[in-house]
């Protein structure tokens, strides 16, 4: 398993150094990939998705790289905490894929993320109080137009506060190891999707049974612009539900996905 000793439980630094770098290079990977695709090699071929279509300043993505090193460190420590834990018998990782029904494995990962959804909506609107806002959020949102590597750009605060909601589920509910891994990746993939400023979803996926209540990069881009809408994380339930969805998201979504002019 994942989480086996290969670092001894004494070593706890050396495990959350480890981990840093794992999620750093995770981070790396997919914000560096999006980029090199987006805006290295192909440019112009995905400019009409763009949502912001200037170029943005290389101040910016140095800084939000700067402040995601400092997330990964973050999210290192509260792996290592999770991992410990979880040695010691404490939460409710199992390693056998059979100790709960097979339907359990899906069933818990949709269930983690509807846990971590409503923890992060309502944080986030807390998080837009005046006083929090410039104490914990405004970093975030400095990247006024997002790029792919504003993913994990946030104030060391509001990294701690977003790094214990993994770590506190698998207290509560029982979660397959590589579950929890895919949660991760999840996590990781859909916030670089959602800052990555172009629409990579199909043409009135907005309005598909399924697309409907996804976030996407047009979706979170709004909350980036606008403020006062969009608070959601993956789920766009909670803000259908209490009625912070920007008015813009639809036309906006099918300005970025009609076809190119010149197509
Ligand atoms: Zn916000
Ligand atoms: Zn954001």
């Amino acid at each position: 398993m994942w989480y086996d000793p290969y670092i001894q439980s004494d070593q706890f630094w050396v495990l959350t150094l480890v981990l840093f770098v794992v999620v750093l290079f995770r981070y790396a990977i997919i914000a560096g990939l999006f980029h090199l695709i987006f805006y290295a090699f192909q440019p112009k071929r995905f400019q009409h998705r763009k949502i912001f279509k200037g170029q943005f300043k290389v101040l910016q993505l140095k800084k939000e790289m700067l402040w995601s090193a400092l997330t990964s460190f973050l999210f290192g420590l509260a792996g290592a905490v999770m991992i410990l834990m979880t040695r010691e018998g404490h939460t409710k990782i199992y390693e056998d894929p059979n100790a709960y029904p097979l339907w359990w494995i899906p069933l818990s990962f949709l269930f983690a993320a509807f846990l971590h959804e409503t923890y992060y909506y309502w944080l986030h609107r807390w998080m837009h109080r005046p006083k929090v806002y410039r104490a914990i959020h405004k970093v975030h949102h400095d990247s006024h137009y997002t790029s792919p590597w504003t993913s994990f750009s946030f104030h060391p605060l509001e990294s701690l506060l977003q790094s214990i909601v993994i770590p506190a589920l698998v207290f509560i509910v029982p979660m397959y190891s590589w579950t929890v891994v895919c949660l991760l990746v999840f996590m990781t993939i859909t916030s670089a999707i959602n800052h990555s400023n172009v629409e990579l979803y199909p043409k009135g996926f907005h309005k598909h049974w399924l697309g409907k209540w996804l976030i996407g990069a047009t979706h979170h881009s709004l909350h980036h612009t606008q403020y006062r809408f969009n608070f959601g994380l993956y789920f766009t339930f909670w803000d259908k539900l209490m009625h912070t969805e920007s008015a813009k998201y639809e036309p906006d979504f099918e300005k970025h996905t009609a076809l190119r002019k010149n197509a």
